[in-house]
């Protein structure tokens, strides 16, 4: 019966190749390991149907979910990053950025765009984490300030998405520069009178956190996002005490005083639209 023995040695089948389930049908939640069909996982606004875990996603899906028919006009389509200080780690910081616009499809790691919500105005900047850690470069912190600039020539409120790690370590000062300038756009929107809201997911650090994502009119996030400006060891290390439990978590921070409210993702559009109706 030579069939059932291998007489070949060392063969691998490489994991594309493997008869299995097609891949993106199920979806196994990270928090409660049970699984779901990926469409209940989408219509469900990419929560778990069991214990409300808010998946991790991107521009696509934002603006798929806020706006009306997904309908929207993207602002600034083109705008890619140079390589103002000639950045190598273990590569080039150019070949880094093509390498991540070939794994994501996106030109960086933030999509603007304007258009409806529930038939209210909108312009929604939205970060995209898939992109080198959702950081800040000169490009993320250029199309905020002129995606703050469309609605402050039309009167549109400002909705921003952060997830992000903080500033693009191969720009570093170019980076920090960006905190200045958005906090700086935003400041004109708040004379204006234009509301700004700021929605802070699962991560917002660094840099980020220590600028434009806390300069909301309203101040708002998704259940369980990590919000804080350095990480827990850093902390942990420098003030030489354990954190508390859940420190760093949008609920510890909401009790805190720093958050408006926490809102799922499932009534986040017409809890935001309710709240610029409010606004107007
Ligand atoms: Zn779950």
């Amino acid at each position: 019966m030579s069939w059932f023995i291998r007489k070949e040695k060392g063969i691998n089948t490489p994991t594309e190749l493997k008869k299995e389930t097609p891949d993106g049908i199920w979806y196994k939640c990270p928090e409660c390991k049970k699984v779901m069909h990926t469409r209940e996982l989408k219509v469900n606004a990419y929560t778990c149907i069991h214990c409300n875990y808010h998946e991790k996603v991107g521009s696509v899906e934002y603006f798929e979910l806020l706006f009306d028919n997904n309908e929207f006009t993207e602002l600034d389509t083109q705008m890619t990053s140079g390589d103002p200080l000639q950045f190598t780690d273990t590569k080039k910081y150019p070949e880094r950025v093509v390498a991540s616009q070939k794994k994501t499809g996106l030109k960086d790691a933030l999509r603007s765009g304007y258009g409806k919500m529930n038939n209210v105005d909108v312009v929604v900047a939205c970060m995209d984490f898939a992109f080198i850690g959702g950081s800040m470069g000169s490009v993320v912190g250029e199309k905020i300030a002129r995606a703050i600039d469309y609605s402050l020539e039309n009167k549109i409120p400002f909705l921003m998405i952060s997830r992000s790690g903080g500033a693009r370590m191969m720009e570093a000062g170019y980076s920090l520069m960006q905190m200045a300038k958005t906090s700086a756009k935003l400041a004109l929107l708040n004379e204006a009178g234009v509301p700004y809201i700021s929605l802070l997911t699962d991560p917002t650090t660094g840099g980020v956190t220590a600028s434009f994502a806390m300069l909301g009119d309203f101040n708002i996030a998704e259940p369980g996002a990590m919000i804080g400006f350095a990480g827990p060891r850093v902390i942990r290390e420098t003030i030489g005490k354990d954190l508390p439990k859940d420190f760093q978590s949008a609920e510890f921070v909401l009790e805190h005083g720093f958050l408006d409210f926490i809102v799922h993702r499932k009534e986040l559009k017409n809890r935001l639209t309710s709240l610029l109706e409010m606004l107007k």
